[in-house]
């Protein structure tokens, strides 16, 4: 075949790859979403069963924690680090003095209300599962029978990348099993200012940071597709009904080789960093929720 047109070809095979893709994401979100809204018109179910089973897990994760195979003296990046500067994971990985907390209270009724919802979302999934009559999604069970999820699933695996040996450590809201029997990681957030900020407008995609994220996650978990889902914690009026505009949004991500390289190549520069001693340069940009600000202002450019 020609230069121009193997360029073509692989032209239309990237364009069919996209168009997949697409086609894929609609249905997983549309499915996801449907799931959600199904569920969330049933009336308000208590199920022994599951109280009991969330509660045992729950006095388990206190009384039994997992055991996992960390490797001693190896750098540990988490899922959540993945997006961060890589200045802040050299000060974490040297477990430098965080900054005191200055957290305002309503910021932390904010975290609070967050992982409080994220909770009542993972019963949900596991009364919808078996309340729905043929539910789109059901959750992926351990070994032991328990939700793959948080603790239950948290692991940690090493890495050897470019000759740089590091660990990932991590646990993540779930793993779910779409009705086709493939594995969807699953994510949820919480958006709680306003509803636009889970809108059309403002929210085109999944954020980069959460994409990282699940790029960390598909390392870890060997999981190639996610769906994020974000609540707004705000809702529009009581008396909308119907009008109401949506509260939940959901964006498909399936990360590509490239992606887990370039994190891959990250996490061993900031490995390599550690181990001699070389200060990475700062990146002003994500200096928002960064707990080493005083350090890093001690050491300058
Ligand atoms: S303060 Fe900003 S530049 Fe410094 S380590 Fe933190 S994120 Fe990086």
């Amino acid at each position: 075949m020609k230069k121009s047109k193997l360029f073509i070809a692989r032209g239309e095979e990237l364009n069919q790859e996209v168009t997949g893709q697409k086609g894929r994401g609609e249905e997983l979100t549309t499915a996801m979403l449907n799931h959600f809204d199904r569920f969330h018109s049933l009336s308000e179910i208590y199920d022994r069963d599951i109280e009991e089973t969330l509660l045992i897990e729950e006095l388990d994760n206190i009384k039994n924690p997992k055991q996992l195979n960390f490797e001693r003296g190896l750098v540990t990046f988490s899922p959540s680090s993945a997006s961060k500067c890589e200045r802040e994971l050299f000060y974490k990985a040297n477990r430098e003095e965080k900054d005191e907390q200055a957290m305002f209270p309503y910021q932390r009724r904010w975290v609070r209300n967050g992982s409080a919802v994220h909770a009542a979302v993972q019963k949900d999934l596991l009364l919808a599962e078996v309340h729905l009559k043929n539910p789109a999604f059901t959750v992926e069970k351990m070994p032991d029978g328990s939700a793959a999820w948080e603790h239950n699933l948290k692991d940690v695996k090493q890495f050897e990348h470019g000759g740089v040996r590091f660990q990932i450590f991590g646990m993540m809201d779930g793993i779910l099993r779409y009705k086709d029997g493939s594995r969807i990681g699953f994510e949820f957030k919480t958006k709680s200012t306003t509803l636009g900020a889970i809108g059309n407008y403002k929210m085109k995609d999944a954020q980069d940071s959460h994409k990282q994220q699940a790029i960390a996650y598909s390392l870890l978990f060997g999981i190639d597709e996610f769906i994020f889902v974000y609540e707004s914690l705000a809702k529009d009026g009581w008396t909308k009904g119907a009008e109401a505009k949506p509260d939940m949004r959901a964006f498909y991500f399936k990360p590509n080789e490239n992606q887990k390289i370039e994190l891959l190549d990250k996490f061993a520069r900031v490995t390599v960093k550690v181990q001699s001693e070389d200060l990475p340069s700062p990146e002003y940009d994500k200096c928002l929720f960064c707990p080493f600000k005083e350090k890093c202002e001690q050491d300058g450019e």
